[in-house]
């Protein structure tokens, strides 16, 4: 691992990445891998967890391929040195911000959206003129051999590589000095990240999970808002960190949304979802067993059953589920969707509240007021009014989460910018140099 770090470290050095043509015609050639294995990737998906092609192109291939135009289309102006307002104390001079790559990159991948969570962030590493260790998830074998491959095809080890392997060579990744960690992952790993990250002062963006809520006033447009839930918690069978992970809705509107979400799940995915193409199943055995046992808490009103043959779990509704359940007591990553009433918008507020600041919250609302007092009051990376998950397709909206759900933020602009050290430069005049900066002062206080 030493050696592979050390041959990025020289090969950065040269500066070949600083040449932005050298990153353009890098970028095409990714763009092009992609379009070559675009079927492999479907197929490595469908047999590491049944992920349906429609949505292995929506949430990976396809949003990918969106994300490398984006960068190739801006990626000159992007990196322009941007110049900024003047400040007169300096006059005369002009000010730069220079977009400068950090160096040496570790990306390290989760399994849920194995593909776009390791390859968006590398385009913006590259767009930005770094290098880059990729670490695929261990868990999705399939996709993570596909990418390995690729990357090979396409990259000398020396500017970007893959290292596959489980937590033993993700360890040994991260004693290495690194100039920048992007991790995608739980909770739980990303504290051993930032502490690994912290020994060699290496800057860390941390995109984390969490219990993202959905809250639904008396107020909202209820069949809607069941289609647009039934859709954001159960795309992936539920294993997405911005999934609604359980419901808060208004006790008097409750059954109502019950039953529409039960209704949606059947018009979705047909009155036996483990006959849908478009539905996923669980990652493997241990995540099975951790979320059937979740089926014991509370009641279940839609769903229920399991296979545990080919890790199916239907889309389930619980309902009379309390915070002790341990349903309740972490993140659910998977189709498993608590259904809990509150009596006011202001008790949501406050259940959000006292809990870690989730990675993403849904309202359901037609209320501007309701609408205005969710988004001062309770803390969150990102989310939707009226819908679910769809903030993260605005590529001009910076995606992240806020304290126990992470830290920093990336998507189109943004992963450039998290990508480069804005490295600030100050241009003097040489014509003019008055002498009042310059000691002996005489006591004189200057004019700011
Ligand atoms: P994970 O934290 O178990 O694993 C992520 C990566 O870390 C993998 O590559 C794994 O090999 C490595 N890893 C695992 N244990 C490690 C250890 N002890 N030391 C060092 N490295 C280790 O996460 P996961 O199960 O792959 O993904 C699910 C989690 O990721 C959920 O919490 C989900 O919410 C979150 N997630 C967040 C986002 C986001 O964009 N914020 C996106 C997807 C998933």
């Amino acid at each position: 691992m030493l050696e592979l770090v050390q041959k990025q470290r020289l090969f950065f050095d040269t500066g070949t990445t600083l040449d932005i043509d050298f990153r353009r015609q890098r970028l095409r050639q990714l763009q092009q891998s992609i379009r070559q294995h675009e079927q492999d990737l479907f197929d490595a998906m469908y047999t590491d967890f049944h992920k349906p092609k429609v949505e292995a192109y929506s949430t990976e291939v396809g949003y990918v391929e969106l994300e490398l135009k984006d960068a190739l289309k801006n990626l000159n102006k992007w990196a322009k040195p941007r110049r900024v307002k003047e400040s007169v104390i300096n006059f005369p001079s002009r000010s730069y911000i220079h977009a400068e790559p950090y160096g040496l990159t570790l990306i390290i991948g989760p399994w849920n959206y194995p593909f776009q969570l390791l390859i968006n962030p590398l385009i913006g590493a590259i767009a930005a003129g770094n290098c880059a260790i990729l670490k695929p998830s261990e868990l999705t074998p399939a996709t993570s051999a596909v990418i390995s491959r690729m990357i090979r095809q396409n990259f000398d080890d020396e500017y970007v590589a893959a290292v596959e392997g489980g937590v033993a060579t993700t360890e040994e990744l991260l004693r290495q000095r690194f100039d920048y960690i992007f991790f995608t992952g739980s909770t739980k790993v990303g504290k051993v990240v930032m502490k690994a990250a912290a020994e060699h002062l290496t800057p860390v963006t941390l995109e984390l999970g969490g219990k993202s809520p959905a809250i639904v006033a008396e107020d909202a447009d209820l069949s809607l808002a069941a289609r647009r839930i039934t859709w954001g918690k159960f795309i992936n069978a539920g294993q997405t960190c911005v999934a609604p992970d359980y419901v808060l809705v208004q006790e008097q509107v409750k059954e109502e949304l019950i039953q529409l979400i039960r209704q949606c799940i059947t018009e979705f995915y047909g009155p036996e979802p483990e006959q849908s193409p478009d539905y996923a199943h669980i990652v493997n055995d241990a995540h099975f067993n951790r979320l059937t046992a979740f089926l014991k808490s509370g009641l279940i009103r839609a769903g229920g059953q399991t296979n545990s043959a080919n890790r199916y779990i239907s889309p389930t509704i619980l309902d009379q589920v309390n915070w002790q359940h341990p349903v309740m007591q972490e993140e659910i990553f998977g189709p498993i969707l608590p259904v809990i009433s509150i009596q006011s918008i202001d008790e949501a507020i406050q259940t959000v509240k006292a809990h870690e600041k989730p990675l993403a919250l849904y309202l359901f609302s037609s209320s501007k007021e309701k609408q205005a007092r969710v988004l001062k009051h309770a803390h969150f990376g990102g989310g939707c009014i009226n819908d679910t998950i769809s903030h993260l397709i605005n590529p001009h909206l910076p995606f992240g989460g806020v304290g126990g759900s992470g830290m920093g933020s990336y998507h189109g602009h943004n992963t450039f910018n998290l990508f480069s050290h804005q490295k600030s430069v100050l241009h003097r005049g040489t014509w003019l140099d008055l002498p009042q900066r310059y000691p002996p002062y005489h006591n004189r206080l200057p004019l700011l």
